[in-house]
C-alpha cells in the first residue's frame, strides 16, 4: 500500500469510556467483519476480559476504507489496554502509530486514566482527533467536556467529533478525520529492513507470534530476519493482518502493521521494542530501545490441595511462555509448603493470572499477601531486593531499608476530596498538588506502593461510591523505617503472613491482624492465642477460646447416612484448612487479615 494511503492510530480512554465499542462499530461500518459475524467487542478476545470489560493484550486490527474523496485507506487500529498495571503495553504500541482517538465520555469527563494515556499519545508525538462518546444519553454535555479536554489536557477541542459508539452516530465523521486530521506514516520502501517489534503471543497453531510495525523496506515470506538485540536468526514461514482476523498476504511494506511466524518457540525469545531486521543487508542502525517490563507487585501462589503442586508448575510454565512479563520461582513455605513466588505488573495482572490458573486450569490456589520489592541495604555495603517479606535478611546485619514510591494522580468530585486526602494520609502519603477543574479536584500524591498494591484501590472507589478516577508511575525508592512484623499462632510464627511494615503503624497493624485472625481461624479444642510480633518483641495479641466441636452431635438418633455426609462435608472443609502446627488456618485468612479498614 503507498504511504499516502495508510492511517495508523491507537484509541486512548479511561475505562468504560467506550473505546471498545468505538472499535467495533469502525470495524463494522467499514464492512471489515460481516454484521452477522459481529459481537459485541470483537477485539477483547479473552474470557476474562469480556467478564470484566477490559482490554488486557493489545489488539490489531486492519480496516479497508473507501472515504468521501474517492480514495481507498488502510487504516490500522491497534487497540491499547486501559489499566494502570499495564502502562507499558500502552507506551509501546504507542510507538507503532501515528495518531490517536482520545474517547471521553461526554456523561463523564476526563478521568484519571484519560490524562495517563493521552499523555503517553503526546510523548510518542500524535495528532489527537478527541472524540466525545456517549452522545445519546440524556446526560451527555459536550460543552462542559470540550471546555475540560482544553483546560485539563491541554489540547484543541475545536474539533471534537460528537458520537455515539452504541448508535452509530458520528462513526463516518470519524472515519473521515482519520483519514484527514492524521498524518500518513512515513518510509522508505528501497532502505534496509527495519521493523518494530509491537506486541508477541503464544498461539497454540502456529507457535508465537509476533506484530510487527514496518518502519522502512519490505517483509516477504522466507525471509530471514535477524532480532538485532541479541542476534538470532529465524526464516519467516508467514505474514499476514488481522481483519480481525488472520488473514495471509506476501509482504509488508513501510507504515504497514502486520504479523509474522517464524518458528519461534517461546514468548521469551522475542523482546518487545526490539528492532528485526535481514539476515542480510540488513539495517545498522537500531530503533531507539525499549525497556522491558518488570514485575513491581510479588505474591505467594499454593496449591489448595498439595497434590496439585505439578498441575501448577505446568500451568505457570504455560502461562508465562505468553507473558514475558510474569516472573517465577518456586517456593517453599513451612505453612502452605510447596508454591510459587510471582512476580506482576500489578494487582489487576495478579488477579488476571490467578484466575486463569484457576479456570483454565482447574486449580484451587492460596494466594498470600502482595509485596513490593524493597531495598535492603547491609552494613558490609552490598543491597538486596527483597521480594518476600519472609526473606527478611537478621536486623543486626542490615543498615537500612529503602522502599517504591508512586506518584498518584487522582481525579474526585468535591464532595468526596476529604476521603481521599484522608485516605492518602493514612497510607502515608505526601500532597504534591491540588488544583480544580470545574467541581473537581485533582489531587497528587506520593504514596508507598507498598500501601497501595494491597487495597488502596477498592478503598478508593467505596469511599467515594465509585466516583474517583485513579493512575499512578513509579517514582524511585526511598528510605523509610520499616520493619518486618511476624504473626504467630500458637507461639509458632506463620510465615505467609509476615509482612513489611512501616514502625509507627506496626501496633495498629498487628492488633487489626491478631484481631481479623480470631474470627477467622476456627475455635479448636485447645485454646489458641494469636500474637503479632517485630523482632522478639510481642506488640499485639488475641486469643482464641476453646471449643470442643462435634458436627454429629447435631443429629439425632442414628441417621446413619446424614452423619457419614457431615463428616464428609468436615473432611472438605479440612482440605481448604492450611494445618500449622497443632492449628488449622483457612485459606482466605492469609489474605483476609492484612486487609485494612
Ligand atoms: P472501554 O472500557 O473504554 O473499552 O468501554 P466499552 O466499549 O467496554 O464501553 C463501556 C460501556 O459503555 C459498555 O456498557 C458500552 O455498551 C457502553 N457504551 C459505549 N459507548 C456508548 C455510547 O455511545 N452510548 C451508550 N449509551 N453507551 C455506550
Ligand atoms: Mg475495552
Amino acid at each position: 500500500t503507498e504511504l499516502s494511503k495508510i492511517r495508523n492510530f491507537s484509541i486512548v480512554a479511561h475505562i468504560d469510556h467506550g473505546k471498545s465499542t468505538l472499535a467495533d462499530r469502525l470495524i463494522q461500518e467499514t464492512g471489515t467483519v460481516k454484521d452477522r459475524d459481529m459481537k459485541a467487542q470483537l477485539l477483547d478476545a479473552m474470557d476474562i476480559e469480556r467478564e470484566r470489560g477490559i482490554t488486557i493484550k493489545a489488539n490489531t486490527v486492519r480496516i479497508d476504507y473507501k472515504a468521501d474523496d474517492g480514495q481507498n485507506y488502510v487504516l490500522n487500529l491497534i487497540d491499547t489496554p486501559g489499566h494502570v498495571d499495564f502502562a507499558y503495553e500502552v507506551s509501546r504500541s504507542m510507538r507503532a502509530v501515528e495518531g490517536s482517538l482520545l474517547v471521553v465520555d461526554s456523561t463523564q469527563g476526563v478521568e484519571a486514566q484519560t490524562l495517563a494515556n493521552v499523555y503517553q499519545a503526546i510523548d510518542a508525538d500524535h495528532e489527537i482527533v478527541p472524540i466525545l462518546n456517549k452522545i445519546d444519553l440524556p446526560a451527555s454535555d459536550l460543552d462542559r467536556v470540550a471546555e475540560q479536554i482544553e483546560d485539563v489536557i491541554g489540547i484543541d477541542a475545536s474539533g471534537a467529533i460528537p458520537v455515539s459508539a452504541k448508535t452509530g452516530q458520528g462513526i463516518h465523521a470519524t472515519l473521515e478525520a482519520i483519514v484527514t486530521h492524521l498524518p500518513a506514516p512515513k518510509g522508505t520502501r528501497d532502505a534496509p529492513l527495519k521493523a518494530m517489534l509491537v506486541d508477541s503471543w503464544y498461539d497454540a497453531y502456529l507457535g508465537v507470534i509476533v506484530l510487527v510495525r514496518i518502519i522502512d523496506g519490505v517483509l516477504k515470506k522466507g525471509d530471514r530476519i535477524k532480532m538485532m538485540s541479541n542476534g538470532t536468526i529465524h526464516p519467516v514461514d508467514r505474514i499476514g493482518v488481522f481483519r480481525p482476523q488472520m488473514d495471509v498476504i506476501d509482504e509488508l511494506g513501510p507504515g504497514e502493521i502486520g504479523f509474522l511466524t517464524a518458528s519461534i518457540k517461546q514468548v521469551r525469545d522475542t523482546r518487545v521494542g526490539d528492532t528485526i531486521t535481514h539476515e542480510r543487508k540488513g539495517t545498522d542502525t537500531a530503533l531507539p530501545g525499549f525497556k522491558p517490563s518488570q514485575p513491581v507487585v510479588f505474591c505467594g501462589l499454593f496449591p489448595v490441595d498439595n497434590a496439585e503442586f505439578e498441575d501448577l508448575r505446568d500451568a505457570i510454565e504455560k502461562l508465562a511462555l505468553n507473558d514475558a512479563s510474569f516472573s517465577f520461582e518456586m517456593e517453599t513455605s513451612a505453612a502452605l509448603g510447596f508454591g510459587f513466588r510471582c512476580g506482576f505488573l500489578g494487582l489487576l495482572h495478579l488477579e488476571v493470572i490467578r484466575d486463569r490458573i484457576e479456570r483454565e486450569y482447574n486449580i484451587e490456589l492460596i494466594t498470600t499477601a502482595p509485596s513490593v520489592i524493597y531495598h535492603v541495604y547491609m552494613r558490609n555495603d552490598t543491597m538486596i531486593e527483597l521480594h518476600n517479606p519472609a526473606d527478611m535478611p537478621d536486623l543486626t546485619h542490615v543498615d537500612h531499608l529503602e522502599e517504591p514510591r508512586i506518584k498518584a494522580t487522582i481525579l474526585v468530585p468535591d464532595d468526596y476530596l476529604g476521603d481521599v486526602l484522608k485516605l492518602c494520609q493514612d497510607r502515608r502519603g505526601i500532597q504534591m498538588d491540588l488544583t480544580y477543574a470545574g467541581s473537581r479536584a485533582m489531587v497528587v500524591y506520593d504514596l508507598p506502593l507498598n500501601e497501595v498494591v494491597f487495597d488502596f484501590y477498592d478503598r478508593l472507589k467505596s469511599v467515594t461510591k465509585g466516583y474517583a478516577s485513579f493512575d499512578y508511575q513509579m517514582i524511585g525508592y526511598r528510605q523509610d523505617h520499616l520493619v518486618k512484623m511476624q504473626i504467630l499462632v500458637n507461639d509458632e510464627p506463620v510465615d505467609a503472613l509476615s509482612t513489611m511494615v512501616h514502625r509507627d503503624r506496626a501496633e495498629a497493624r498487628g492488633r487489626a491482624m491478631c484481631e481479623k485472625l480470631k474470627d477467622l481461624i476456627p475455635r479448636h479444642m485447645f485454646k489458641i492465642p494469636i500474637q503479632a510480633a517485630i523482632g522478639g518483641r510481642i506488640i499485639a495479641r488475641e486469643t482464641l477460646a476453646a471449643l470442643r466441636k462435634d458436627v454429629t452431635a447435631k443429629c439425632y438418633g442414628g441417621d446413619v447416612s446424614r452423619k457419614k455426609k457431615l463428616l464428609d462435608k468436615q473432611k472438605a472443609g479440612k482440605k481448604k484448612m492450611r494445618q500449622f502446627g497443632k492449628v488449622d488456618i483457612p485459606q482466605e485468612a492469609f489474605i483476609s487479615a492484612l486487609k485494612m479498614d
